[in-house]
């Protein structure tokens, strides 16, 4: 039968504690010592700092006493604590101040919600990274790309920055389709996808902009340092085999240095100059540089 007189604060799946005003710990209930591992004794008379990371006392002290002692009162404060191991425990803390300045805290463990919280965090680094890559490749898909390209051209044209955009085309890639399938078709193409993703700088832009065409944007890149990386890319497709042949690439570049330029603009100057690469015989890079005034 149900007693209300067998019930107490130890009864509660949740921390219980009562500090005075300048946060001596006068009570706490049996939770501290069931589920966190602290000696009852051990924290009477302490000071709640015992009690709190690093983090959450400076939290504490900054944010959470003082709405204490203004509101009366505080809710739903996402800290951490120590346990009796000095384990870290994430907790929701109320907290409630009486007419004596005395301190009523209650505990709820929080750890469930943190993990849950840090896996609704990763699935959504997931998400976005799916959204943001090409299926195939792995590399930036062209909405991705568009828009960090626009923030890299921003940033070069403030720091007065040469920039690079290097279109790279697969020579005669139908006939490799026509001949081997599109499946080999595929392949070729996540080599060279991984290839490039090799060679490239951390703050280089590298996309699968079109079927079977990859742009880069190089920051801070003149024509000099964009002309070794487009060598280094047309001897290393020869790794890439077809059948008994290894592939080629035409490359159109573009080395801009001035006031600002739209993506739009420097790609179109690359496709030119890829047009032109083509015309030219195939496996050879062409290239423009423009100087804003020129
Ligand atoms: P060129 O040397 O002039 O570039 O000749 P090309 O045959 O490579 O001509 P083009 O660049 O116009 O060919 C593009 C081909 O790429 C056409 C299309 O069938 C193929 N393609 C586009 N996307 C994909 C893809 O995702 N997978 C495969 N396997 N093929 C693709
Ligand atoms: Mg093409
Ligand atoms: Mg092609």
């Amino acid at each position: 039968m149900f007693n209300s007189k067998n019930v107490s604060l130890d009864s509660f799946q949740s921390g219980a504690m009562v500090t005075t005003p300048n946060r001596e710990i006068i009570y706490v209930n049996s939770y501290f010592e069931q589920e966190l591992n602290w000696q009852h004794d051990s924290l009477l008379g302490k000071s709640t700092d015992v009690l709190f990371t690093y983090s959450s006392k400076i939290f504490c002290e900054s944010y959470l006493v003082p709405i204490l002692f203004t509101e009366k009162k505080c809710e739903e404060m996402q800290l951490a604590l120590l346990d009796g191991n000095g384990n870290r425990v994430p907790v929701i803390i109320n907290a409630k101040v009486n007419d004596e300045g005395l301190v009523f805290w209650s505990f709820f463990n929080a750890s469930k919600r943190d993990v849950l919280y840090q896996e609704l965090l990763e699935a959504r680094e997931r998400l976005e990274q799916l959204s943001s890559t090409d299926d195939l490749t792995g590399l930036l898909n062209r909405r991705a790309f568009d828009e960090r390209a626009t923030i890299a051209l921003e940033v070069a044209s403030r720091s007065n920055q040469p920039v690079s955009a290097v279109l790279i085309d697969i020579d005669y890639f139908k006939k490799i389709n026509d001949s081997y399938g599109h499946f080999e078709g595929d392949r070729v193409l996540r080599e060279l996808g991984l290839l490039l993703q090799k060679f490239g700088r951390i703050s280089d832009l590298i996309a699968r902009y079109g079927g079977e065409e990859f742009l880069i944007i190089l920051p801070d890149t003149d024509k000099e340092g964009a002309a070794i990386l487009t060598q280094r890319i047309h001897s290393l497709v020869g790794q890439i085999f077809v059948g008994k042949n290894p592939i080629t690439v035409s490359i159109g570049l573009c080395t801009y240095q001035g006031k600002s330029i739209a993506l739009n603009s420097i790609y179109r100057q690359a496709d030119d100059m890829l047009y032109l690469a083509k015309n030219n015989g195939r496996n050879r890079t062409e290239c423009v540089v423009i100087n804003e005034g020129t």
